[in-house]
């Protein structure tokens, strides 16, 4: 086999396996490759392997693979910060953003989405994650979970962005599977508020086990399946 096809097949057995030992349905997991700085020449390999959800976190670098791979029909998740300005070029190609972590952009998203993109695009609704900063560095970026109440009100009260859940990166210094379990229990709280928001993007190449054990719904695997990364341009 191609590496790439090994390193494919072993992630997903080990995705499967963590699924069971959960007790979980093979359905309820979501494995989203990780393809950035990788050129769009990989993601076509991937699609070829049957892989249907890819992630990107450079707006600029995810609008030019998402044009060259139109015809594969694959889904695409924005996964990065994401600048205010440049909310409706991300939107005519993705099928979700894991990275709402502030109330301009969420402002942003909610006035592209009511003048429709383009005509040609028609879109006019994205699925979206809140992403939590689970450190004490604000520049990591994220909502600070004593927030969550409060800006999760504010996407509620935005007109066609679909709130699906949370996402969180768990913090280097930390137990990933305690990390993981805050998340769960910080999802209990927003679908008290948001009963259709239940989804839990969490889980990267060295903790996916641990995540999927505490309830991810969607993991952002990269590195454990494309090789490492071509260093940034
Ligand atoms: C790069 C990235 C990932 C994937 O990381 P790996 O360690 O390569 O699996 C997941 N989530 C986010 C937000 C990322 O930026």
């Amino acid at each position: 086999m191609e590496p790439l096809a090994d390193r494919l097949a072993l992630v997903r057995s080990s995705v499967a396996d963590a699924v069971r030992e959960a007790g979980r349905a093979d359905g309820d997991v979501t494995t989203i490759v990780v393809t950035k700085f990788h050129p769009a020449s990989l993601v076509r390999e991937l699609a070829a392997l049957g892989v249907v959800d890819v992630g990107e976190n450079r707006q600029q670098e995810a609008v030019e693979k998402a044009a060259e791979l139109a015809d594969l029909g694959l889904r695409w998740h924005f996964i990065g910060q994401l600048q205010s300005k440049k909310t409706r070029s991300v939107l005519r190609f993705a099928t979700a953003i894991h990275s709402l972590d502030r109330p301009s952009l969420v402002t942003a998203l909610g006035s592209a989405l009511q003048s429709p993109v383009d005509a040609a695009s028609g879109v006019t609704t994205i699925d979206a994650f809140i992403q939590l900063n689970l450190t004490d560095d604000p520049a990591r970026g994220g909502v600070n979970p004593a927030d969550l109440e409060t800006f999760a009100e504010s996407v509620l009260a935005t007109d066609r962005i679909r709130l699906r859940g949370l996402m969180a990166v768990a913090p280097i210094d930390a137990d990933p599977r305690r990390a993981f379990a805050g998340v769960r229990a910080l999802g209990e709280r927003l679908t008290a508020l948001a009963p259709g928001a239940t989804g839990l993007s969490m889980g990267m190449s060295g903790d996916y086990r641990e995540a999927v054990l505490e309830g991810a719904t969607h993991l952002r695997i990269g590195t454990a399946i494309t090789g490492n990364r071509p260093v940034a341009g």
